[in-house]
C-alpha cells in the first residue's frame, strides 16, 4: 500500500491512502478549503470554538488555530461541562487546558449549572420538569455559547460538527418533516437577529474517521467518553451509515457536497424575538432556558 502523494508507504486509508505527512497536508488543506471558499472566516474575526475535548473539536481547534496565524484572526476555546454524570469526563478540563496552553490559545470554562445558577446539576434538575436529557442539553449549550460569545465580543462561533453529524441529523430531521433545521445544513449559518452569533463548521468536509486519523498523527491528546453516551445509546443512524459506508465510501462526503448547494428560502427560518424575561433571542415569547428555570421554581419551590 503506498501514498498516493509521495509513494512511500500509506499509513492510513480513508478515502485515499496516504503516508502520514501527506494525509495531515490533504486534511488541513480540505479544511482550509471550505473556510475559503464559504468565506467562514475572515481577517479581524474574533472566532470562539466550542470544544467538547474529542477528537472532532480538538481536530478543529487544531486547523483553526494555525490557520489564525494565516487569516489573521482571533481565536479562543470554550468548554461547557455539562453537568450530567455519564456525559462528564474528568480528564476533560485538564486534557482542553493543556492543548490549548501549547498553541497559546485563551481557554474559557464554563458549567451549566454556574452559568445558570442552578440548584442542581442538569440531571438533577431535569427530573424536576419533564424534559427530555438530550433536547434539553442541546437547547441550553445553544443558548449559553450564542450569550456568552455574544458578551465577550466574538462575532463568530465554530463547532466541530462533521460530515458524519451532518448526516445523521440529516436523516433523523428529513424523516420528522419539520425543515426549520434546513438553515444549520451549512457550512455557515449567518445571524438572523441582532443577538444571534453567527455559526461556522469548518469540518463540514471531512469525516469523523479522518478526525480520529488527524488526532492520531499529530499527538493530539484526546478526553475519552467525551461524546454523550445518552445520544450514542439511541442512536442507530450511526449503524445504518456504516453499512452504506461500506458500499459507497464517499457517500457522506457526497450528500454534504448535495447540502451545500441547496438554496435555502427564507420561509424556513423561523423569525426571531426576545425573551421576556432574559432578554434572548427566541422563537416564543419566553425563551426554553427561563421555561425551564420556572418549571423548578414550580416543582420544589426553588426561589433562584
Ligand atoms: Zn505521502
Ligand atoms: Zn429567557
Amino acid at each position: 500500500m503506498k501514498c498516493v502523494s509521495c509513494k512511500k508507504p500509506a499509513e492510513v486509508k480513508i478515502l485515499y491512502k496516504f503516508c502520514r505527512d501527506c494525509f495531515i497536508t490533504h486534511y488541513q488543506r480540505r479544511v482550509e478549503k471550505v473556510v475559503k471558499k464559504f468565506n467562514l472566516i475572515e481577517p479581524q474575526d474574533r472566532v470562539l470554538i466550542a470544544v467538547s475535548g474529542g477528537k472532532d473539536s480538538l481536530s478543529c481547534a487544531d486547523v483553526l488555530a494555525r490557520l489564525a496565524k494565516i487569516i489573521k484572526f482571533n481565536l479562543a476555546v470554550i468548554h461547557l461541562d455539562v453537568g450530567v454524570n455519564a456525559c462528564t469526563n474528568i480528564r476533560t478540563e485538564a486534557v482542553i487546558k493543556t492543548f490549548c496552553e501549547e498553541r497559546g490559545i485563551p481557554f474559557y470554562f464554563l458549567s451549566f449549572r454556574e452559568y445558570l445558577e442552578l440548584p442542581f446539576d442538569l440531571e438533577e434538575s431535569l427530573k424536576f420538569s419533564r424534559r427530555p436529557l438530550c433536547s434539553s442539553c442541546g437547547a441550553i449549550k445553544r443558548y449559553i455559547l450564542n450569550k456568552f460569545a455574544r458578551e465577550k465580543g466574538f462575532n463568530k462561533l465554530a463547532t466541530g460538527h462533521c460530515a458524519d453529524d451532518i448526516v445523521r441529523f440529516f436523516f433523523k430531521n428529513w424523516l420528522s418533516g419539520n425543515f426549520d433545521w434546513i438553515s444549520k445544513f451549512k457550512p455557515m449559518t449567518e445571524s438572523n437577529h441582532p443577538k444571534v452569533i453567527t455559526r461556522i463548521r469548518p469540518l463540514f468536509e471531512t469525516l469523523e474517521a479522518e478526525n480520529l486519523a488527524y488526532t492520531k498523527f499529530r499527538g493530539i491528546t484526546v478526553a475519552g467518553g467525551s461524546r454523550c453516551s445518552y445520544f450514542l445509546r439511541k442512536d442507530k443512524w450511526t449503524e445504518i451509515l456504516r453499512s452504506i459506508d461500506e458500499k459507497i465510501p464517499d457517500f457522506k462526503l457526497g450528500l454534504v457536497r448535495g447540502l451545500e448547494k441547496i438554496e435555502i428560502e427564507s420561509s424556513f427560518q423561523e423569525p426571531l424575538r426576545e425573551c421576556k424575561i432574559c432578554g434572548e433571542p427566541t422563537n416564543r415569547e419566553i425563551c426554553s432556558i427561563c421555561r425551564f428555570k420556572e418549571a423548578l421554581r414550580v416543582k420544589i419551590g426553588w426561589e433562584g
